[in-house]
């Protein structure tokens, strides 16, 4: 075959003129034979069965029927006119009937010639009728290739309304397909195909497009997906493999006196195993000769902070400095209060620097960051400012990396002469397959095992109707001892309004809480950032019970006695929020409960946000749930990764073939990393063909 052969303009294949090849380009993208053959069937229709008219059954099910047509009239009725065909065979008759198109239809239509109809049946009284059936002379439904399950395309409306119908789409492949022999260059090394026992590219292309039988359509999308997904992996491997080779690290060879008086002396608690195996995982890179870039997943309470406080003290003992960085003021200053209280009597400096940090004390920071006495650095995004200069920054980590762009990532990098070494922590839990695509190019560590103790948190879901007994409720917390947050949505495009919401909220618990016997702090993201602070502190210390805010408290904040999480408006927050701000409570030995407050009008999504976080605590789960509400499309990073421009695998339901694509780009660039092997060639044309033509991958920089 001509090697350039897919590579034909559309409009070269016989029966696709300028015409079909425009409205082919503007509604399905498809340009070149390629493309033609990458439409991948939706679903498939089984038409090894033939009905006789006498078998039809009332359900409404696809059937195809072998028959000639005896009779066409039109009939006229309120809404327009429908044409009805009588069509008949050995055993009965039934209709076919058009509502539109009739001029066209019925100039195609032959009388008294053996046709296959194929389509759904209704019955009308004691006829069956077959609208807008799909149909086809016997004579070419026999000479045409022998379909078993009858492959559905793609279609918009203005396709089906120009007369490229399934069918026509079908006809294109098929001729594709003559002209081409069916032989298409296979793109996997024989290798990789024996070892997952894969059908051949030119099988599974036949197959997925005309299914031979339910087996091997198995099989060729399998094939077909598994490809897919391999080159993207194959792809972003290459891109760590480059960054690990080109860019030396900083090494941390030496577990020094900071870690290990640590370890033995200061650890309030034992370490989950999780911890320790993701503090192993960190040692082992940054003991390397590579540039850590890794990402820490961990939901919620699972402990990622003195992680990496152990990372830091790492950093200590080979001589270098680390800093922190959260994304907010409130998150900065409870790490730094968190860290300072678990280093102890232990000799290190650490400070704290943020927006509002005193001009004397920045002052100061600056001088120690430079001559090198300041060893942690906490801080928010003013860390990022070109007058903090490092003497020697070693050790960069970012909390709630979901907060902060690649720009400031970048920005880091460059805080010293050789790139510090970068641990991103998260836990916006984002499944681990689509982490494992979106950050392929960063290694990922997971700590996926909550402290010993923690109860799961109740939650439950509440109308606006039942408030009073959800204040009840909260009395009786409060009580015990309990403290509660009530949290109102912030949405940047009715800030005003939600601001209003908030404050008249505040005012009626004001009214149903009354001082002296209650005290409510509220915080939000208009406050001076001392106010804030300054309540923060009142309800960290329990001189309040009833924490009134924004999502300002969503992520990180530690308050173990708080128990109660009230989320108001809870239909207008998203699946990861709504655990976020769950994440809150249940961080002591107490039960915790997380109330979702909602009007009674709710939308179906709203429903199935509501329902999944009464269900599950698995912020892994929810996030699963999320990425099928809201396709990866909106999650951080997916638009720049071409995840979105799969033809045929899903990264949500094809997790297993994904990991398995993803071990074997490993494997195969463990062992011919630069594809040079006779064995790989193979391989090698098909990613340099798909680097070339493909648009999907010019993001690589
Ligand atoms: P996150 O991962 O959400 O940042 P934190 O690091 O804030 O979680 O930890 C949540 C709470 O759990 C803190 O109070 C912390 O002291 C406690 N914690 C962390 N690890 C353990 C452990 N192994 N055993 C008991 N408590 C732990
Ligand atoms: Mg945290």
């Amino acid at each position: 075959m001509n090697p350039n052969f897919l590579q034909t303009p559309i409009p070269y294949l016989k029966g696709v003129g300028p015409n079909r090849a425009e409205i082919l380009r503007t509604e399905l993208g498809i340009e070149t034979y390629r493309d033609l053959l990458q439409l991948f069937p939706n679903r498939y229709l089984d038409k090894t069965q033939y009905y006789k008219i006498n078998q039809l059954q009332p359900s409404g099910a696809d059937v195809q029927v072998v028959g000639k047509i005896i009779h066409i009239k039109t009939v006229e009725q309120k809404r327009g006119k429908r044409l009805v065909a009588k069509f008949v065979d050995e055993t009965g008759e039934m209709e076919l009937v058009w509502f539109r198109g009739h001029k066209w239809i019925r100039e195609q239509l032959k009388l008294n010639e053996p046709y296959v109809v194929f389509g759904r049946t209704s019955r009308y009284g004691s006829v069956f009728s077959m609208p807008h059936p799909e149909m086809e002379l016997l004579s070419e439904h026999q000479a045409g290739l022998k379909i078993a399950m009858q492959p559905i395309y793609p279609s918009t409306e203005k396709l089906s309304a120009k007369g490229i119908t399934n069918r026509v789409i079908s006809k294109m492949i098929q001729q594709l397909f003559l002209e081409s022999k069916g032989q298409f260059p296979e793109s996997l090394s024989t290798n990789i195909i024996g070892e997952l026992k894969l059908i051949s590219k030119s099988e599974a292309l036949f197959n997925i497009h005309f299914p031979k039988n339910q087996d091997l359509l198995a099989k060729a999308k399998f094939r077909l997906k598994f490809e897919e997904l391999f080159f993207v992996q194959l792809q972003l491997i290459s891109k760590k493999i480059v960054r690990k080779q080109k860019i030396k690290g900083l090494p941390f060879d030496k577990v020094g006196e900071n870690f290990n008086s640590f370890f033995n002396q200061h650890l309030p608690f034992e370490l989950t195993d999780a911890q320790k195996r993701v503090v192993k995982e960190i040692r082992n890179d940054m003991g390397s000769n590579a540039q850590m870039n890794r990402l820490l997943q961990g939901d919620v309470g699972s402990g990622k902070t003195i992680v990496a406080l152990m990372c830091m003290l790492l950093a200590i003992d080979n001589g270098f400095q680390t800093c922190l960085m959260a994304p907010t003021e409130i998150l900065a200053t409870q790490h730094f209060n968190g860290l300072s209280e678990l280093l102890g009597d232990m000799k290190i400096n650490i400070s704290l620097l943020t927006g509002s940090t005193k001009k004397s004390i920045r002052n100061n920071i600056h001088e120690q960051l430079e001559n090198g006495e300041l060893h942690i650095l906490v801080g928010t995004h003013a860390v990022l400012e070109d007058k903090v200069q490092f003497k020697n920054l070693g050790l960069a980590i970012i909390d709630e990396q979901h907060r902060f762009g690649v720009a400031q990532r970048s920005k880091l990098w460059h805080k010293n002469e050789i790139p510090p070494h970068i641990l991103v922590m998260t836990a916006t839990p984002i499944p681990r397959t689509l982490a494992m695509s979106l950050y392929g190019d960063l290694d990922v560590s997971v700590i996926d095992e909550l402290p010993p103790g923690r109860k799961p948190i109740k939650t439950v879901h509440r109308f606006d109707s039942n408030r009073l007994k959800v204040f009840q409720f909260i009395k009786d917390e409060i009580k015990k001892g309990r403290q509660i947050y009530i949290v109102y949505p912030l949405i940047k495009e009715s800030e005003a309004l939600d601001y209003k919401d908030l404050m008249d909220g505040y005012e009626s618990i004001a009214r149903d809480f009354p001082m002296p016997e209650y005290q409510i702090s509220i915080v939000h993201g208009k406050m001076k950032s001392s106010d804030k602070d300054y309540e923060m502190e009142r309800f960290a210390k329990g001189e309040t019970q009833i924490m009134v805010a924004t999502t300002v408290i969503e992520v990180g904040v530690n308050i173990p006695n708080a128990s109660v999480m009230i989320i108001e408006s809870a239909e207008r927050f998203g699946l990861s929020q709504l655990h976020q701000l769950r994440g809150r409570v249940g961080r002591g030995a107490e039960q915790s409960f997380c109330i979702l407050m909602t009007g009674s009008k709710l939308s179906e999504d709203a429903k199935t946000r509501l329902q999944t976080m009464v269900r599950s605590n698995d912020g892994f789960e929810i996030a699963e749930v999320d990425l099928k509400l809201r396709g990866p499309g909106d999650l951080m990073g997916t638009q720049q990764s071409g995840l979105l421009n799969l033809k045929i695998a899903d990264i949500v339901k094809d997790n297993q073939i994904l990991q398995t694509a993803r071990y074997h780009a490993i494997q195969l660039l463990k062992n011919d990393p630069k594809l040079e092997k006779p064995e790989n060639s193979v391989v090698r044309m098909a990613y340099s063909k798909m680097m070339q033509q493909s648009n999907i991958w010019n993001y690589i920089s």
